[in-house]
């Protein structure tokens, strides 16, 4: 049977669209997935925390509702017969550092937050220092500490509850590679110039040769959504920019009460297990560093960074982190929307019945549930009390109107 909806790529943003898809509106859904082993998979590779502490207004709103629906998890996500899903989610906070530079900025953004309902307190850096002893509050003038709906849980985890709350509802995932689109015009691959107002896809052909029809296409192929976009003519400036994650073993005793810090140097760091997890933008070329390249590989994690950079940071905010040892280290890539860092969702401009959600930038596994539930009523042609994706519209690159993401860690 023709499924209503066929999605390309299987990662959260896909598993949780098909999940509302079927369970809420009831259409039959197929996903299109090349590695059922999530290898490369921003979705099984992330740090997976949550913040409100946005500069939009959208994307605090994505993440106040997507909070409720983890905190609501089991309600939401549980299978007859199955356990219920659990993803560890826990709620210490985002602590945003500022030094006399950054405090404006910081105070801007703090007002954005609080006009947006977010529970957040800006502390100065006496109060720093009494909430949290541990820290070096040396160069700092203010801190932004979120108050709740901020932590982290088991990323992979939550892609699986809704792979398998999906598949409950009757969703099929196949293994098989996007490679081309047939559409109203003809098959082909390449759109050409040309006015695209009311075109429909048909199908999606796949590198091993099948062909799947389908009443609506959503490309969520994370890193690689654009080459798939750009043959329905739209051009999503979106690409895989590598991103390192230390794992690292502390013998000093536990920070108490430790959120999610952001250092004025722009290397974070919050608890992990018995240890902690820290990371930072890559190294300039100018400072001996790889730069940030499209898609370089996975497996050439830059321990300079760690050395050169996290390291000093980390031993100058916290004294007790001077014996830090790293265990382990691990690199995904950031689905980079390089046009304004912010996640790009709805239909692809002049299709009737294409649609997009790639590019979150590195809040893409904390807004899948709130873009997935949205995105799926939108293309049901249903409604949902998510907020309103207007602002993410894919529309908005080629019109040149960036929606530009202040804190982008
Ligand atoms: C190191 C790191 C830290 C992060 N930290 C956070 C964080 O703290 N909080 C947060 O919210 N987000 C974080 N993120 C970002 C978050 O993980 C991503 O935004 C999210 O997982 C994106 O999900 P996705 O489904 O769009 O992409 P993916 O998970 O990459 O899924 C896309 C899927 O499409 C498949 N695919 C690609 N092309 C095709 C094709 N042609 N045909 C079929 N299948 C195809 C791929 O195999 C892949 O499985 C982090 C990411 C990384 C790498």
């Amino acid at each position: 049977m023709t499924p209503d909806v066929l999605i390309v790529g299987g990662g959260v943003m896909g598993a949780a669209t098909a999940c509302f898809l079927a369970r809420d509106h009831g259409l039959r859904v197929t996903v299109l997935e090349r590695d059922p082993l999530y290898r490369r998979a921003s979705s099984a590779l992330s740090a997976s925390s949550i913040r409100q502490q946005f500069s939009t207004p959208v994307n605090i709103a994505l993440s106040a509702w997507s909070i409720a629906f983890l905190r609501r998890l089991e309600d939401e996500l549980s299978v007859e017969g199955e356990p219920p899903p659990s993803i560890g989610l826990v709620e210490p906070g985002y602590l945003y550092l500022a030094t006399e530079g950054g405090a404006e900025v910081l105070a801007d953004n703090h007002a954005v937050q609080r006009a947006s309902g977010a529970e957040v307190a800006l502390l100065s850096a006496h109060e720093l220092r009494q909430r949290f002893p541990w820290m070096n509050v040396e160069g700092l003038v203010a801190g932004s500490l979120g108050l709740r709906g901020e932590g982290w849980f088991d990323g992979p985890a939550l892609h699986q509850a809704f792979r398998r709350k999906a598949i409950a509802c009757g969703v099929r995932f196949v293994a098989a590679e996007a490679l081309a689109f047939e559409t109203d015009r003809g098959p082909e691959v390449g759109m050409g110039q040309g006015s695209r107002e009311g075109c429909s896809v048909h199908a999606v052909i796949t590198r091993d040769g099948q062909r799947f029809a389908g009443g609506a296409v959503l490309l969520a192929a994370g890193a690689w959504t654009a080459p798939l976009a750009a043959q329905l003519g739209a051009d999503l400036p979106v690409s895989g920019k590598k991103r390192d994650v230390f794992v690292l073993d502390s013998p000093a005793a536990p920070l108490a009460g430790c959120p999610l810090v952001i250092d004025p140097s722009g290397v974070w760091f919050r608890p992990e297990g018995r240890g902690f997890i820290a990371g930072a933008p890559p190294r300039a070329v100018e400072d001996g560093g790889p730069g940030d390249p499209d898609e370089p590989p996975l497996d050439q994690v830059d321990h300079a960074l760690f050395d050169e950079v996290i390291w000093p940071a980390l031993a100058h905010r916290v004294p007790g982190f001077e014996a830090l040892r790293v265990r382990s280290t691990w690199a995904g890539y950031y689905e980079m929307n390089t046009f304004d860092h912010n996640g790009l969702a709805g239909a692809l401009p002049g299709w009737r019945n294409a649609f997009t959600a790639c590019g979150f930038s590195g809040h893409g596994m904390q807004q899948a549930p709130a873009v997935g539930c949205a995105l799926a009523a939108s293309i049901a042609g249903a409604r949902c009390d998510a907020p309103d994706l207007g602002p993410l519209s894919p529309a908005r690159v080629a019109q040149g109107r960036p929606l530009r993401e202040r804190n982008v860690i």
